[in-house]
């Protein structure tokens, strides 16, 4: 199979894939409590926060979910400039919550005034579905200036989508005042898609025990999360499997340095690729100075064939990179640089883009 360059799913190493082929064990017994609450409080560590961190057998799309019927009162404000945060305000829609959009040209970031302009202009809104890195567009947008920025609300939450940016940048939940912070396993953690997590405030817990009946339906409920994860379980039976897979991976990320390690790498391999960029003549397409750390998103400005670039280096090198997302393919092509990649498998990877564009 061909070693994954794409913004998600990342490639996994042999070892954290084996982690998952240990025996089952039975959810409701101490060993799984006992899994269940290392894993939370590692995940605390890393996340830095002290808050409640749920663990959800669903993808990350589905924590989205979750964070809007729990925690909206009235009105989300959903600030987009891509694919996956405009698709965040039609999700609310489909839970029946009142988004009000703040669109931006695609490849452009989230400014916090004017994030704090709606929400002066529209005393209804009670929170904010922010994308903290748009993974079609790869810009990362300031998430700790927003976080100051909705400080000033003090009945406005903010809800983080930190899917593609989480284990690839410095974030502080306490410390940037974020009420919610959600991300999955299949990018910066470099493990198989399947589990998603979140931090929640006592706000939150709060809000979703105010909910009116109906809103929150049960699979995705904080209330009843929360009465199991006082108890280290989960409502339902967890993926167990992945569990054990991300166990191993919190270990793995503490031996090699720890979380602040694993920024600093992204950085490096976010250099690399900018600097291998400029060197070529092309252009990012996301804004100056918001490049997301873990996906260059590029500019076809020297018109390559993208899919045939791309199978080419499947068939002659057994690597795969992404092309641009839905109305950007062939416009642009996307470098995935996060996980466990390195330096030196990123200069490999553009060396052959180099051969074979030469
Ligand atoms: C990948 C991604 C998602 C979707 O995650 P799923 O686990 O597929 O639901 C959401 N938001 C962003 C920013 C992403 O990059």
């Amino acid at each position: 199979m061909p070693k994954l360059f794409i913004p998600g799913p990342t490639e996994v190493f042999p070892a954290q894939l084996q982690a998952q082929t240990r025996s089952m064990i039975g959810h409701r017994g101490k060993e799984y409590a006992a899994l269940h609450a290392s894993i939370e409080e590692r995940l605390k560590k890393i996340m830095f926060t002290k808050n409640r961190v749920f663990i959800s057998t669903s993808s990350a799309t589905g924590v989205i979910e979750a964070a809007l019927k729990n925690s909206v009162k009235k009105k989300v404000l959903v600030p987009g400039n891509g694919a996956f945060s405009n698709k965040w305000a039609e999700v609310a829609e489909m839970c029946g919550i009142e988004a009000v959009r703040l669109n931006y040209e695609f490849g452009k970031a989230v400014k916090p005034e004017d994030v704090e302009n709606a929400l002066k202009n529209d005393s209804e809104i009670d929170a904010v579905m922010f994308t903290h890195s748009e993974t079609s567009t790869g810009v990362l947008s300031p998430l700790k200036e927003i976080g100051a920025v909705v400080k000033k609300f003090p009945n406005v939450v903010l809800l983080v989508d930190a899917v593609s940016s989480f284990a690839a940048t410095e974030i502080r939940v306490d410390e940037w005042g974020i009420d919610l912070l959600l991300f999955g396993m299949q990018k910066a953690l470099a493990l198989p898609s399947g589990l998603a997590f979140c931090s929640v405030t006592p706000e939150i817990l709060e809000r979703a025990k105010n909910q009116p009946q109906g809103r929150k339906g049960y699979y995705f409920n904080f209330t009843e999360w929360e009465k199991a994860a006082e108890k280290n379980n989960t409502i339902i039976t967890p993926a167990v499997s992945l569990m054990f897979a991300l166990d191993f991976q919190l270990d793995e990320i503490e031996k090699n340095g720890g979380i602040e390690k694993r920024w600093a790498d992204h950085a490096e391999m976010q250099k690399i690729t900018m600097d291998w960029a400029a060197r070529r003549g092309i252009k990012y397409f996301s804004e100056e100075g918001f490049h997301s750390p873990g996906v260059s998103v590029l500019e076809n400005s020297l018109g390559w064939n993208i899919s045939e670039l791309n199978q080419k280096l499947q068939a002659n090198h057994n690597v795969e990179i992404a092309n641009g997302y839905k109305d950007l393919k062939e416009k642009t092509f996307r470098i995935g640089h996060m996980g466990d990649h390195t330096a030196a498998g990123v200069r490999e990877l553009l060396a052959w883009i180099d051969g074979l564009t030469a």
